[in-house]
């Protein structure tokens, strides 16, 4: 769901469709900063391999120091320390759990900081991925984590009410709260979020416009106009989305999309985003994010009631114990991931079908995917197993055999 936008995961977001350096077909529109380094075509499968292994890896090693500290911060009496350290001098429950979840929070953030560091900057840079410098990064981490905080400190404060006010049954209003904030978030990130990292303008009329809004009229959407923004700042890869809502929903390009593609194949992939508004895809991913929501919450409550007793926890609301019910939460999300990849990866087969058949367009289409596999670097063909559990496309190869069997009238 390339729509989908959490705060913080922007970046991971946009990067799911990637650029190349070929032809660019838009002169008006052309950003040459971008296409002079995005030149990756000397890669060959085995580095891309080896790229997508090693980042497989560090999301594994990124989860388990995740646990492990947790985990050692709560059974050594760490978190109990840090509870009566804040209590010495915090009277007021609510500014304590503040206090505390600052303190743990940078115990965190210092702890992760390495694996960061190498994961989203070094490696991007070592297979020459990006174009950030590296103020820029912090900045954009900065900025990410500022939004965090933002979100994060009301939905924290929420929680804890409700431990302490509902017992047992916390999980059910705090559901509630999670499904509200991802319906507004759903609503306001485009709006609100992307313009602080990113600038828009309009796309000058000329053809890839007019393809563009055509496309969208023979699916029945009308959309407000065509954007770029200036993606080509920080990274090589490159995305295509729509924004807003009803009436003032817009199409937003990449600059390094402009770039780099062909104009028959940028409308291919926009018809694929087009596939995920029409299919409602969007609304499916709510309802089963809701549907698990409340289901995790309920199984890590139960699962997270017995367990602050192993500990030496008194009570479920007890700040000492609350990131027990962070590592709980984390192992459910993780135990439940490989389903709504599976999910996913039905939804963008959904995606590209549509497109197919709404465009026309099979060989474009294919040549996109592939000028994408190439220079994002993506392994085309990964071990079933690892495709299972991680990834939410399916790999570029299903994809294209995919495509090729859809039989349709081939539209010029
Ligand atoms: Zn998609």
């Amino acid at each position: 769901m390339e729509q989908a936008v959490s705060p913080g995961g922007i970046g991971a977001n946009l990067a799911k469709l990637q650029d190349t350096s070929t032809d660019a077909q838009i002169p008006s529109q052309h950003d040459s900063s971008s296409t002079q380094e995005a030149s990756l075509s000397g890669h060959s499968p085995e580095v891309a391999k080896r790229y997508a292994r090693t980042k497989i890896s560090l999301g594994i090693l990124g989860t388990l120091v995740f646990f492990a500290l947790t985990l050692v911060l709560v059974a050594t009496g760490a978190t109990r320390a840090v509870e009566d350290f804040v209590r010495s001098f915090v009277s007021n429950n609510y500014i304590a759990l503040l206090a505390f979840a600052a303190v743990l929070g940078s115990v965190e953030i210092v702890a992760a900081f390495p694996l960061r560091l190498y994961s989203g900057f070094l490696l991007e840079h070592k297979y020459n991925l990006s174009n950030q410098s590296f103020p820029a990064w912090v900045w954009e981490g900065a900025k990410g984590m500022f939004i965090g905080l933002l979100v994060g400190t009301p939905i924290l404060l929420g929680l804890y009410y409700c431990l302490r006010t509902f017992g047992d049954s916390w999980w059910l209003p705090v559901g509630a709260i999670f499904f509200f904030v991802s319906v507004v978030l759903a609503r306001v990130a485009p709006v609100l979020i992307f313009p602080l990292f990113y600038r828009f303008r309009p796309v000058a009329d000329g053809e890839i416009k007019d393809r563009l809004v055509k496309l969208c009229r023979m699916a029945g959407m009308s959309v407000k106009g065509v954007f770029v923004f200036d993606m080509s700042k920080s990274t090589k890869k490159a995305n295509a989305a729509f924004a807003g809502i009803g009436r003032s929903r817009r199409i937003i390009l990449g600059d390094t999309l402009i770039a780099n593609f062909m104009n028959e194949e940028i409308e291919t992939i926009v018809a694929h985003e087009l596939g995920h508004f029409k299919l409602r895809h969007v609304w499916a991913a709510l309802l089963v994010g809701t549907v698990n929501t409340f289901l995790g919450l309920y199984v890590t409550g139960e699962v997270y009631g017995a367990s602050v007793s192993w500990f030496g926890f008194s009570a479920i609301d007890q700040l000492a114990a609350l990131p027990l019910l962070g590592f709980w939460l984390g192992v459910y999300s993780l135990v439940t991931g490989p389903v709504s990849n599976m999910i996913s990866r039905s939804h963008e087969r959904a995606a590209d079908r549509f497109a197919v058949l709404l465009s026309g367009k099979k060989e474009p289409f294919v040549n996109a995917l592939r000028k994408l596999a190439v220079v994002n670097l993506s392994d085309t063909s990964p071990h079933p197993v690892v495709e299972f559990l991680f990834h939410s496309h399916p790999s570029i190869e299903k994809r294209i055999r995919a495509i090729e069997c859809i039989s349709v009238d081939v539209k010029q």
